[in-house]
């Protein structure tokens, strides 16, 4: 799936993926909805971050994305992030804000969006509650994609991603061509095994306390089998989401 990043100015730019596939199956029960993607690095966020802004016709907000791009772009953003993400570590909070209240303010996330991976800690939780609250809206779901720890690392040890569009794929090779013809594959730096071990850690300890939040807070939490083809997924979060 083709996606447009909206670059912004200055360092913080903006990762709105608009769709340009034509929606799988067009919503209308799902206006304005703000649904939160959470699970473990190699869950598959990206992969239905993607498929769902496309069947629900709503921008994607991904802020590896936007984080990747400007650390591709050399921006200052970008080279304060990237010592962060390379071993694995979180962003600060306050730059993670950042990009979500840009991302929240743009037109097209009035139809609602696709949180991947943007809230990954306590007090973004809080930081994006006030946001939409100072909007008038809230969050929507919050689906917790599950899926077990080796099948995490297999999944991720085989992964590389295209250096442009940032679609993962597996079974190629880093330097082979993205099969949209975009760009070069390249293994992400977060990806070796020492920093996939870090990110594991990180997420026990501060993301998945977010979850327990959002229940405390009356946020409708969903957990998802993600282990499927991306289809299946797919639709069991889009089932989940008419419930
Ligand atoms: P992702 O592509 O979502 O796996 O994100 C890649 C890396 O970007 C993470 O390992 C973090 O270093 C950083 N990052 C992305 N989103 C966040 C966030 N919400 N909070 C802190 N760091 C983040």
């Amino acid at each position: 799936m083709a996606e447009r990043t909206r670059g912004g100015s200055g360092t913080l730019g903006t990762h709105v993926g608009a769709v340009r596939e034509r929606p799988v199956r067009q919503r209308s029960t799902t206006p304005g909805k703000i649904v939160v993607l959470l699970g473990p690095p190699g869950a598959g966020k990206g992969t239905q971050a993607a498929k769902l802004a496309s069947a629900l016709g709503i921008p994607k907000v991904a802020t590896g994305d936007v984080l990747r791009a400007a650390v591709q772009q050399g921006t200052a953003l970008g080279t304060e992030a990237k010592r962060f993400m390379d071993r694995g570590d979180l962003v600060p909070d306050d730059v993670i804000l950042g990009i979500m209240k840009d991302a929240l303010s743009q037109p097209d996330a009035a139809r609602g969006a696709i949180l991947d991976g943007v809230v990954r800690t306590v007090p973004q939780a809080e930081g994006l509650q006030k946001a939409l609250g100072e909007l008038g809206r809230d969050v929507s779901a919050v689906l917790v994609f599950d899926v077990p720890e080796e099948e995490l690392i297999r999944r991720i040890s085989g992964r590389v991603v295209c250096e442009k569009c940032q679609t993962p794929h597996k079974g190629l090779e880093p330097g082979d061509i993205c099969p949209k013809d975009c760009g070069r594959l390249v293994r992400r730096a977060d990806d070796e095994p020492e920093a996939v071990r870090r990110r594991l850690a990180v997420y026990k300890a501060q993301t998945a306390p977010v979850i327990d939040w959002y229940r405390t807070h009356g946020v409708r939490v969903v957990p998802i089998d993600a282990v499927g083809t991306p289809d299946e997924v797919r639709d069991r979060v889009l089932g989940a989401l008419e419930r």
